[in-house]
């Protein structure tokens, strides 16, 4: 197939679009809404070029119209040039201050636009929801409402409960209004060290991430390992360090959920691991709202990453003389508690909520139910791992106060990773026998999930400037 654009002759497959095929052919046509990996959405209209098609001409988006043999293309005719101009105009008077706007309206030598300005940041793309949906697959923003009200939040307006904080929505943002938003919580490679820099103390590492002390220790808690998340919780409440703790509990019947506890009895009865994603988040907020100041969270990295992106634009302002604490756990990959259900009781014929035990160990998942112990490979469940657990490139809960997890340590024994002072008053209110941690096998892991989302960011980063 041949077609013209801008009097240069080109070869194109079918099925591509004129933005594709000006691009092969290294000819620029702005945009501000396409992205080479997302379904074209044909919004910010500024990829608009003019098309001839046996004589007659129109202007069309170039990101979804679709190359035909002998067209004709001009992405710089004089009635594309006004229609950018005009696009631009309106946008630079509805977010003036965003640098890519300015930047874009400079070009077509535009300096001050003829509307009254508006004081936006987001020029509704779409690109967010859109890399959010299709790419992370968690759907944690939306576009609501119509017309002048149109914008971009997380489900009523509330906090992100499905929000894994992967950054991806930040990365494609061509402005500022994601990264400003109160109840999404990207954080970004520059953001994680800023987060680093201000709540840890330790030396950074580049495979375990900031840290004081690597150990192994054992507890008198029976815990999914040795018991160490459960005990510092109860001894900190017990001591009176600890106000409350939010910690995830399963009740048969539900899915697992957080809950707010404030006495030993609480963090005993949320013991164990639940392999499933969970948001603290609203929890936490309930805790710092009935006037509690000393609060430790346990989560998974994901919900570590939320947790501090919130405390550091908001709670910290917000609630001013509140100590967070927070326990991070090791994370390979979560699962859809229902899906897994479902799966589990083809594969090994029994009802997880009959389960007493659930351990993953070395690549087994294994259920206990009385004397019994049925497992199946960690491959086979593989179709029910959690959305957006290819994006997340974390293993050791980076940005916690303390880590913890069961690779690197022997059986019964858990893996703890001291980042920060906050960290290191916690463990130093438990009793603990210590042994050595296998490092190698820590690192092994946390390269594997590193690469693991570097192949799924480099679907977001192909298409950056
Ligand atoms: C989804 C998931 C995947 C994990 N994958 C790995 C892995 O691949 N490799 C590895 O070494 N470790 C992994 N862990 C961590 C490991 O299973 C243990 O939780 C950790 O070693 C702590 O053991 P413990 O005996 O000290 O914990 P316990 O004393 O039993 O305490 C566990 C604490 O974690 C809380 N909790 C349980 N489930 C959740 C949850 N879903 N979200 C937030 N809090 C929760 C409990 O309420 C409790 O407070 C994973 C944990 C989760 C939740
Ligand atoms: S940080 Fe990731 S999960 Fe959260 S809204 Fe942005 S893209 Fe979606
Ligand atoms: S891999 Fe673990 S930490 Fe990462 S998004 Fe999935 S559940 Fe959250």
């Amino acid at each position: 197939m041949r077609l013209t654009i801008d009097d240069r002759v080109v070869e194109a497959d079918r099925s591509i679009t004129i933005l594709e095929v000006a691009r092969r052919a290294d000819i620029h046509i702005p945009t501000l809404c396409y992205h080479p990996a997302l379904e074209p959405y044909g919004a910010c209209r500024l990829c608009s070029v003019e098309i001839e098609k046996r004589g007659r001409k129109k202007i069309v988006s170039a990101c979804n119209y679709l190359a035909e043999d002998g067209l004709v293309v001009r992405t710089r005719s004089p009635a594309v040039i006004d229609l950018r101009k005009m696009i631009l105009e309106l946008l630079l008077a509805r977010c003036p201050k965003e640098g890519r706007i300015l930047e874009l309206a400079r070009d077509y030598g535009i300096e001050a636009p003829r509307f009254e300005p508006d004081n936006e940041r987001c020029i509704l793309c779409g690109l967010c929801t859109r890399v959010c949906a299709e790419l992370v697959g968690v759907s944690a923003i939306n576009t609501i409402n119509r017309g002048v009200e149109r914008g971009v939040d997380a489900p009523f307006g509330d906090l992100s409960e499905d929000c894994i904080a992967c950054g991806s929505c930040a990365l494609v943002c061509p402005t500022s209004a994601i990264t400003e938003m109160r109840n999404v919580f990207p954080v970004t490679t520059e953001m994680s060290r800023e987060i680093e820099d201000e709540y840890l103390d330790g030396v950074r590492d580049e495979d375990l991430g900031v840290l004081f002390h690597l150990i192994a220790g054992r507890t008198s808690v029976a815990g999914q390992d040795g018991g160490v998340a459960t005990s510092i919780i109860k001894a900190g409440l017990e001591k009176g360090v600890l106000d409350a703790a939010v910690v995830v509990v399963k009740r048969r019947g539900s899915n697992p959920e957080a809950v707010l506890v404030d006495e030993a009895t609480g963090a005993m009865q949320a013991r164990g691991t639940k392999y499933s994603r969970v948001s603290v988040i609203s929890q936490l907020c309930r805790a710092l709202r009935e006037g509690k100041k000393r609060i430790a969270v346990v989560g998974t990295p994901c919900q570590i990453r939320s947790v501090r992106r919130l405390q550091k634009g908001y709670l910290d302002r917000e609630f001013p003389g509140s100590d967070i604490v927070l326990i991070g756990l090791f994370c390979f990959e979560s699962f859809d508690y229902a899906d897994l259900r479902s799966r589990i009781n083809v594969i090994l014929g029994i009802d997880l909520e009959d389960a007493d035990r659930i351990q993953i160990s070395k690549g087994r998942y294994e259920v206990s139910i009385g004397e019994e112990t049925y497992s199946c490979s960690v491959k086979d469940l593989q179709d029910v791992v959690r959305e957006g657990c290819q994006m997340c490139g974390d293993f050791v809960s980076r940005l916690a106060d303390i880590s913890i997890g069961s690779v690197g340590s022997p059986d019964g024994y858990s893996t703890v990773i001291v980042r920060s002072r906050r960290g290191k008053v916690l463990l130093d209110g438990i009793e603990f026998e210590g042994v050595q941690v296998n490092r190698d096998e820590v690192a092994k892991l946390v390269s594997m999930k590193r690469r693991r989302a570097e192949r799924s960011f480099a679907r977001v980063l192909e298409g950056l400037g």
